[in-house]
């Protein structure tokens, strides 16, 4: 296979990792997910697998990271990413961005490779800015309950630029706002499948705090997009890839309530440390650099990810 670009993609077989699995195959790379599979699975890639082009590795990358022959691109996606997730595994957390990004740094340096590392809206903390371009600093609690998260990716661009700047690594920044769609988990706490669970079992609608924080969430295909277009760029600075719709988490969850037709009520819980109280990405840099900009409206993306729910919902029951 010839002049095949060939693609290492890190938690591969998460959410987001295995959507740009697909997009890759699709475009013609060879695809290698790499994967520990601390909180993705094996069942999101399990359609690939038999594919000439595709190989699934079983690897934690906070290990020294060996791949056999040529590569082109090394996209570091692995890292838990939801809130609960990083508050049950932190030291996991922490060292996925700091020990994996430098072990895949090391590999692409190695193999003449270009980088894209996976940074998130949370190097923004709880935002003095509204919406947040990538020039704003942050405002982070480095000690509390989620820098085990925001540090990580913080500490994870830093180490990215150095080898950039240092080594000449070709590398790219992704800071992703919140995303969703199908191969979510169901309980990784997130709000989006928590309503929609919620929702579908007729259970109350957990809304944190009053529900006036707000969130802007992002259709995977668009993010998926937005990554591609940022890959094939010269942009090595940070570029925010989000969509800019804003809603307060307390219209949502009665957004999801209408869609699914349920009947649950909504029941106020605390709101946890350090919640960030706004969040809405400025895409001016991914519009100008990129010509970039989202294309599924809430509505199309919450009906299509629905639709999964529905189907996970019943293929489980049925192995039940
Ligand atoms: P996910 O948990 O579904 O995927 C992460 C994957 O990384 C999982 O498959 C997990 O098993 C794997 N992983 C974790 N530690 C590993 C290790 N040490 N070695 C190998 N694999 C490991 O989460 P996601 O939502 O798909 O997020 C993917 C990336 O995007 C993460 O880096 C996350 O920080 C970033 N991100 C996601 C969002 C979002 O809204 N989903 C927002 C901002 C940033
Ligand atoms: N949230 C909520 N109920 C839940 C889960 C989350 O009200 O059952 C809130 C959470 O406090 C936050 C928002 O929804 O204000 C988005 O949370 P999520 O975990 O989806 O992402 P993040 O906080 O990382 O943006």
């Amino acid at each position: 296979m010839n002049n095949v670009p060939r693609t290492l993609i890190t938690g591969g077989a998460g959410f987001i990792g295995s959507h740009l699995c697909d997009r890759f195959l699709a475009e013609g790379h060879e695809v290698i997910c790499m994967d520990n599979f601390l909180t993705g699975r094996p069942d999101n890639v399990a359609h690939l697998i038999g594919h000439e082009r595709f190989r699934l590795i079983q690897h934690d990358v906070t290990n020294y990271i060996y791949v056999e022959g040529p590569l082109d691109y090394v996209l570091h996606f692995a890292s838990p990413a939801s809130p609960i997730d990083y508050l049950k595994y932190p030291i996991q957390t922490l060292k996925v961005g700091a020990l994996g990004t430098h072990k895949a740094l090391g590999l692409a340096k190695a193999k003449g490779a270009r980088f894209l590392i996976a940074s998130t809206s949370e190097v923004y903390g709880d935002p003095l800015i509204h919406p947040q371009p990538e020039t704003y600093w942050g405002n982070v609690n480095p000690v509390g309950l989620r820098g085990v998260y925001d540090e990580a990716k913080r500490f994870a661009e830093a180490m990215t630029m150095a080898y950039h700047r240092y080594h000449g690594v070709e590398t790219r920044i992704v800071r992703i706002f919140n995303t969703y769609g199908p191969r979510m988990r169901l309980d990784d706490g997130r709000a989006l499948p928590t309503f929609m669970g919620q929702a579908l079992r007729g259970e109350p609608i957990t809304v944190f705090g009053d529900g006036s924080q707000t969130r802007s969430f992002c259709y995977v295909d668009d993010l998926v997009e937005g990554i591609f277009r940022l890959l094939m760029s010269d942009t090595s600075d940070p570029v925010n890839i989000g969509n800019p719709d804003e809603i307060t988490i307390l219209d949502f969850a009665q957004e999801v309530i209408r869609l699914t037709g349920s009947a649950s009520a909504i029941a106020f819980k605390p709101l946890p440390e350090d919640d960030p109280k706004v969040r809405q990405p400025d895409i001016t840099l991914a519009r100008e650099r990129l010509g970039w900009a989202p294309k599924v409206d809430r509505t199309d993306g919450l009906k299509r990810t629905l639709a999964y729910f529905e189907a996970f919902i019943a293929a489980e029951a049925e192995r039940a």
